[in-house]
C-alpha cells in the first residue's frame, strides 16, 4: 500500500510545547517495520501549490501564512510559532493527503501519515491546523476530473469545523463528523451530517452511532472517493478527548469505515488527524492499526483481482 510521510519536515517547537510532534516519526518507523509497504511504496509527498490551496482558502490568508505576517492572535489560534518550515510542513502534509487520494483511486486504499488538519478555515487556522488537507485534496482530484463526488468521514474526537465551513454549500463533497459534543471546538459548524456524543461515550455507544452515520453518509453522498480521518483521540486515555473508546473499539471503527467503503467500491485515503494520549506509544499503536487494516483490505482486493 502506498503511504505518504512528511515527518522529516520538522516544525520547530519551543520546549515543553504540548503538540506531540514525535508521533509522526514514530509512526513512520512502525509502518516501515510492519511490512505493509513494498519497497518504493513509502513516499515523500510534493507540497501542494498555491493554486490547489486557493480552491479552499482565501488569498489573503495564504499570503499571510507564506509571508509570516499573520497577527499574533492568528498565530495563537493556530498554536504553532511561525517559521518557513511550518509553511513547508503544512504544504507537504496536505500533499500527503492529495497523494493518498490519487493512490487510493488507483489501488483502492492508501494513507497519509499526517493530515486530518480539519480545524483550518478558508481565512484562518486553528487548533494546530494551517491548511485544510481534506478540502484541498478533494478539490484537486475533482479538478483533475477523476471523481465528481467525495465523502469526508471524520472520526476525530473534535468536530471537523473548518472542513464543514469550507465545504458548506458544496453539494459535491459530503462532510460527516462524529465527535464529542463538549469537546473543542465549542462553537460547532454545520457538517452535512454531525453526530455529537456525550462525555464518556464508550465502545458500544461510539460504534452504534458510527455505523448508523456511515450508512447515511455513504448513501447520501454518492461518493466515488472517501477521505477518512482516523483520529486517535476518541481513545479513553487521551488528554484532550472526553470519550471512552478502547483500542479495540478504535480498531473496530477502522474495520467498519474501511469495509463499508470497500463493500460499496469506494476507494479510501486514510489520514491521521489528532492523538494526544498520555503515552504517545498508544497514539502510535492506534494509528498503526488503522494503516494495517487498510493494507489488509488492499491485499484482499489484489488477491481477488489477481485470482
Ligand atoms: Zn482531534
Amino acid at each position: 500500500m502506498k503511504v505518504f510521510y512528511s515527518d522529516h519536515f520538522v516544525l520547530p517547537l519551543p520546549e515543553g510545547h504540548r503538540f506531540p510532534m514525535v508521533k509522526y516519526s514514530m509512526l513512520r518507523e512502525r509502518v516501515a517495520a510492519s511490512g505493509v509497504c513494498a519497497s518504493g511504496e513509502m513516499r515523500v509527498p510534493r507540497p501542494v501549490s498555491d493554486e490547489e490551496i486557493l480552491r479552499s482558502h482565501e488569498r489573503g490568508y495564504l499570503r499571510r501564512v507564506v509571508d509570516g505576517t499573520l497577527t499574533r492572535k492568528e498565530m495563537r489560534r493556530i498554536g504553532f510559532p511561525w517559521s518557513e518550515r511550518m509553511v513547508e510542513r503544512s504544504r507537504r502534509a496536505s500533499g500527503g493527503t492529495l497523494g493518498a487520494c490519487f493512490a487510493a483511486l488507483k489501488d483502492g486504499f492508501a494513507a497519509n501519515l499526517a493530515g486530518g488538519t480539519h480545524h483550518a478555515f478558508a481565512d484562518r487556522g486553528e487548533g494546530y491546523c494551517v491548511f485544510n488537507d481534506s478540502a484541498i485534496a478533494a478539490r484537486a482530484v475533482q479538478a483533475e476530473g477523476l471523481v465528481e463526488r467525495v465523502v469526508v468521514i471524520d472520526t476525530d474526537v473534535h468536530q471537523g469545523n473548518g472542513t464543514a465551513a469550507i465545504l458548506h454549500g458544496d453539494a459535491s463533497i459530503f462532510t460527516f463528523s462524529i465527535h464529542g459534543a463538549k469537546n473543542f471546538p465549542f462553537h460547532k459548524e454545520e457538517s452535512d451530517l454531525d453526530i455529537a456524543l456525550p462525555d464518556g461515550a464508550d465502545d458500544g455507544e461510539f460504534l452504534d452511532a458510527l455505523e448508523d452515520g456511515l450508512e447515511k453518509a455513504l448513501d447520501r453522498s454518492g461518493a466515488q472517493l472517501a477521505i477518512y480521518l482516523a483520529g486517535a483521540d476518541p481513545y479513553e486515555d487521551d488528554r484532550l478527548g472526553r470519550l471512552c473508546v478502547s483500542k479495540e473499539g478504535l480498531a473496530e471503527r477502522d474495520r467498519l469505515v474501511l469495509e463499508s467503503c470497500r463493500e460499496r467500491g469506494i476507494p479510501v485515503a486514510v489520514t491521521m488527524a489528532g492523538g494526544y494520549a498520555r503515552d504517545v506509544e498508544d497514539t502510535v499503536d492506534i494509528h498503526l492499526r488503522s494503516i494495517e487494516k487498510a493494507a489488509t483490505l488492499l491485499d484482499l482486493e489484489r488477491g481477488v483481482a489477481h485470482g
